[in-house]
């Protein structure tokens, strides 16, 4: 039997330095787990651009639509600030979000308990919290025609159009209502079906789907209730569904109750490829990070927790993706902190390669 496929993309700034560790525990799975992946890099955004005056080579892309799963580090830095739009960095990652048609995108806000003081919230509303936000990730406002500033009479005129098609409701319910099945079987979608069109529509196709799924419990909230219950009591919530603008606000929102940027993981997912696994591309949700570049200050859990996500969601290694996030949940335990998750109190932050190296520790003690 042939090894999952990986293909690694650590990209810019700081993405190659936390990469660097996510590697440390690939390899870890391979000689203690018996776990092994095959794996391939390659450059994406302003490093390729360098390489081969494109933020995407054509060979990366196909490379992406072969693998099991892809895993990206971040793109973008001031150097390429003043390239033509169409080659900056973010287009690299824009085109293989399009091209491997990911539409639904997994934003998890878990809150570990050691950093349950470091939320703006009081320490009861988020610890323990692990709830997720999916998001339609390819159509909705950001998409929809017409679109632009346009003259109407005196004035200008902005234009963007809100528009879903049933299936694109339909495929992203069904990917939520999956993953409500591996987890607490509690879904809840959330819209404007009081002042939306697409939202009514929204909500009938999310309830056909729904039928599919007789276990999962099924709640609709309009979408700012739904941002108000997100702050007041979020652990009311399993699996969030919803449509691309609000689920570009209410992932930010959710994400940010549990911290820092630096611990923050997200998968996008498409329809199942040849071999039967959706297509997926897993990344920090962190940038590239320019100002602590190459300082060895950079948070590597993030992006070790989009590995932890490839392992559940591509991979079907649940209990594996489970044994990450506690080596994770052991090292905060234990006091370990990257510069960005000091107090205000401060401290003596530890670097990228000891919080790597500390969480591959924490792995053998699993054992
Ligand atoms: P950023 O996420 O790179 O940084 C925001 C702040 O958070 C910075 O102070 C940074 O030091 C800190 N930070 C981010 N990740 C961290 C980590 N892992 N550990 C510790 N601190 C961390 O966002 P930005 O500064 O707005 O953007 C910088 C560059 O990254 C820009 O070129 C932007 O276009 C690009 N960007 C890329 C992605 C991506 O690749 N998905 C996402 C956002 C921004």
């Amino acid at each position: 039997m042939t090894n999952p496929s990986l293909l690694i993309l650590p990209g810019d700034g700081i993405g190659p330095e936390v990469m660097t560790e996510v590697r440390k525990i690939i390899d870890w799975f391979g000689t203690k787990r018996g776990l092994a992946f095959d794996v391939s890099e390659d450059l994406v955004g302003g490093c390729a651009y360098d390489a081969h005056g494109t933020p995407l080579h054509d060979d990366t892309m196909a490379r992406a639509l072969e693998v099991d799963a892809v895993l990206l580090g971040a793109v973008g830095g001031p150097k390429y600030d003043d390239l033509d739009f169409s080659v900056k960095p973010e287009r690299g990652l824009l085109r293989l979000r399009k091209e491997m048609d990911l539409f639904s995108n997994l934003r998890p806000a878990q809150c570990f308990d050691a950093l349950a003081d470091f939320s703006s919230l009081k320490k009861d509303v988020v610890a323990g919290l692990d709830i997720m936000i999916v998001r339609e990730l390819t159509s909705g406002v950001y998409f929809g025609e017409p679109r632009g500033i346009f003259k109407e009479g005196n004035e200008r005129v902005g234009i963007n159009t809100q528009r879903y098609t049933e299936s694109e409701i339909a495929r992203v319910a069904r990917s939520a209502f999956e993953l409500a099945m591996r987890r607490g079987k509690k879904l809840c979608s959330m819209e404007k079906a009081n002042v939306m069109e697409s939202g009514i529509l929204w909500r009938e196709v999310v309830t056909e789907v729904g039928r599919d799924y007789p276990e999962v419990e099924l709640s609709h909230m309009y979408a700012d209730a739904g941002a108000m219950q997100l702050t007041r009591w979020p652990k009311q919530f399993d699996v969030i569904v919803t449509d691309n603008l609000f689920g570009d606000l209410l992932s930010d929102l959710a994400a940010m109750l549990t911290g820092s940027l630096g611990m923050l993981p997200s998968a996008s997912l498409g329809a199942p490829g040849a071999n039967g696994r959706p297509k997926a591309l897993y990344e920090p949700v962190h940038g590239s990070a320019p100002d602590i570049a190459g300082q060895g200050k950079a948070n590597p859990i993030a992006c070790i927790l989009s590995f932890a996500m490839a392992l559940r969601y591509s991979f079907d290694q649940g209990d594996e993706a489970a044994r990450v996030e506690a080596a994770v949940e052991r090292v905060l335990a234990d006091g370990l902190r990257t510069a960005d998750l000091m107090g205000p109190e401060g401290g003596s932050p530890v670097s990228t390669t000891q919080m790597g190296d500390a969480i591959v520790a924490a792995l053998d003690a699993s054992l």
